[in-house]
C-alpha cells in the first residue's frame, strides 16, 4: 500500500482503502471528509471536528469488516473519510501523537522505558499514528496518557490514509500495515500508557526533572512544585500544567480598556484547571506576571500589581469549577455539532451533557474535569430541569456507558472528577 500523495485523488481510493482495512480485520466506519478546507457536515466551517466526526449514526459502534455493507456507505459518500475502530473491535491500539509536545513525550518515554518497536505508522494531520495490536483484554481510551500521546482503543477511533485532514494534509501511511504487522505495545509501555497505575506514573515522569523530592509522595498526582517556580520573566517554564498557556494565550488583553474584564476571565480559565483550582494565590503569581508581560503594550493601567490585585480578588470569589467557564463550554457545546455519542441519547439535556463533557475535556487538556450534579443542574436548566439529582444519575450512567470514566469522586465541597471518552 502506497502513500497517496497525487494532487487529484485517485477515485475511490477512500472505498479501497476502507475494503484493503476489513481485510486485514480492521473494522472501519465512514466519517465526514473535508472539501476546501472545510467540513462536509451542516455545520461546515463552523465545525470544530472538521473531517473526523461520523457519517453514520451510531459511529465506532456501526464499524465494521462486512465488505457489502462498506461497499454501500462509500456509494453513499464516495468521499468520505475512513475511520478505523481501534480496541478488540479491530485488536489494535493506536498511539495518537500530536505534534512537536507528542514527539517530545514519546523521546522522553523512551528513555525512561526503552525504544518502542517499528510499528505501522501513520502520518496525521499534525502528528503520527502508531499502530500495536491490542492485548487481548479491554483497553480503556486515554486523552493525554501522556503529554501529546492519546491511546485509542476500545470504544475509540482513528482517521485513516488517505482521508483528508481540515489543514488540507493527507493522512497516509509511512509504515503499512501490510509491511509490518501491529507488534505487542512492550510490557513497560503498556503498563504506563494503558495499565492502572497509569496515571500517576506517567505524572512522575513528567515531573521528575523540576522535583523529585515532592513525587516520593504516592498521591503526588499534580506538579505542585512547579508552582514554587520563582517569577520568570523569559515565559513559563515546562512545569505547568496543560491548558496555562491556552488561558494566558486567550486572555491577554489586545486593546485598551479590557485589562480589567479580561484579568477575571484569566482567573475562569485557570480555575477549570484542576491542579490550580486549589491552589493558594499567591503559587500563580508567575502566571499572572507572563499575562500581565504579554498584555502591557495593550494596557493603560500598566502597574503589575493592579492586575495582581484584581486576579486575587477574583480567585477569591470565583468557586470551583467556574460557572462562568462551565456555561462559556456550554455555550460552544450548543453551537457546534455534537458528538456522535451524545446522539445515541433520547433526552435533549443529557445530550447536551455528554457536549458539556467534550467541551470541559477540551478546557482540561490532559487533566479530567471537575462538574458536580449541582454545578450541571444549573447551566443546563436553572437548576430545576433536570434537577441536580438527575444530572448527577445521568453523569453516573455515562460512567458505566463509557462516555466519561470517573476519575475521582467528590464530597460535598468538591465535584467529581471526570475523563471524557467519547470522540473529540
Ligand atoms: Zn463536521
Amino acid at each position: 500500500m502506497k502513500s497517496t500523495k497525487s494532487a487529484a485523488p485517485e477515485e475511490g481510493a477512500n472505498l479501497k482503502a476502507a475494503l484493503r482495512y476489513a481485510r486485514l480485520g480492521w473494522a472501519v466506519f465512514p466519517v465526514h471528509s473535508v472539501e476546501n478546507g472545510v467540513c462536509t457536515c451542516r455545520s461546515g466551517a463552523n465545525c470544530r471536528d472538521a473531517g473526523k466526526h461520523p457519517r453514520t449514526l451510531h459511529g465506532v459502534k456501526d464499524a465494521t469488516k462486512d465488505e457489502a455493507k462498506i461497499g454501500e456507505w462509500w456509494m453513499k459518500w464516495p468521499d468520505a473519510n475512513v475511520a478505523v475502530a481501534t480496541g478488540q473491535a479491530s485488536g489494535i491500539i493506536v498511539l495518537d501523537i500530536d505534534g512537536p509536545e507528542g514527539e517530545e513525550s514519546l523521546r522522553r518515554l523512551s528513555e525512561e522505558l526503552g525504544k518502542l518497536p517499528p510499528a505501522p505508522t501513520a502520518k496525521t494531520g499534525r502528528g503520527r499514528h502508531l499502530v500495536f495490536g491490542c492485548p487481548g483484554r479491554e483497553v480503556r481510551n486515554r486523552i493525554g496518557a501522556a503529554p501529546g500521546i492519546d491511546v485509542r482503543a476500545d470504544n475509540g477511533y482513528v482517521v485513516a490514509p488517505p482521508s483528508k485532514h481540515a489543514n488540507g494534509a493527507e493522512y497516509a501511511w509511512e509504515t503499512p500495515p501490510k509491511e509490518l504487522l501491529p507488534p505487542a505495545l512492550p510490557e513497560q509501555w503498556a503498563e504506563l500508557l494503558i495499565g492502572d497505575g497509569a496515571i500517576q506514573r506517567v505524572h512522575e515522569i513528567f515531573s521528575a526533572p523540576s522535583a523529585p523530592s515532592a513525587l516520593s509522595a504516592p498521591s503526588a498526582l499534580s506538579t505542585l512544585s512547579a508552582f514554587h517556580a520563582p517569577d520568570s520573566p523569559g515565559g513559563l517554564g515546562d512545569g505547568w500544567p496543560k491548558g496555562v498557556e491556552q488561558a494566558i494565550a486567550a486572555t491577554v488583553p489586545a486593546k485598551e480598556g479590557e485589562r480589567h474584564r479580561k484579568v477575571f476571565e484569566l482567573v475562569r480559565r485557570l480555575k477549570v484547571i484542576p491542579e490550580l483550582a486549589d491552589q493558594p494565590v499567591r503559587n500563580l503569581r508567575p502566571i499572572v506576571r507572563e499575562w500581565h508581560r504579554r498584555g502591557l503594550s495593550a494596557m493603560r493601567t500598566k502597574d503589575f500589581e493592579a492586575s495582581w490585585f484584581d486576579f486575587t480578588d477574583g480567585w477569591g470569589r470565583v468557586r470551583v469549577p467556574g460557572a462562568g467557564a462551565v456555561e462559556d463550554a456550554l455555550e460552544r457545546a450548543k453551537a457546534g455539532p455534537l458528538p456522535a455519542v451524545a446522539l445515541e441519547y433520547d433526552n435533549p439535556k443529557l445530550r447536551l451533557l455528554v457536549g458539556l463533557c467534550r467541551e470541559l475535556q477540551l478546557r482540561a487538556g490532559d487533566q479530567p474535569f471537575f462538574l458536580s450534579g449541582d454545578m450541571g443542574a444549573r447551566v443546563l436548566g436553572n437548576g430545576s430541569d433536570p434537577s441536580p439529582t438527575t444530572v448527577w444519575r445521568w453523569l453516573r450512567g455515562l460512567d458505566r456507558d463509557e462516555v466519561l470514566d470517573l476519575v475521582k469522586k467528590g464530597d460535598r465541597q468538591r465535584a467529581n472528577e471526570y475523563r471524557y471518552l467519547g470522540e473529540m
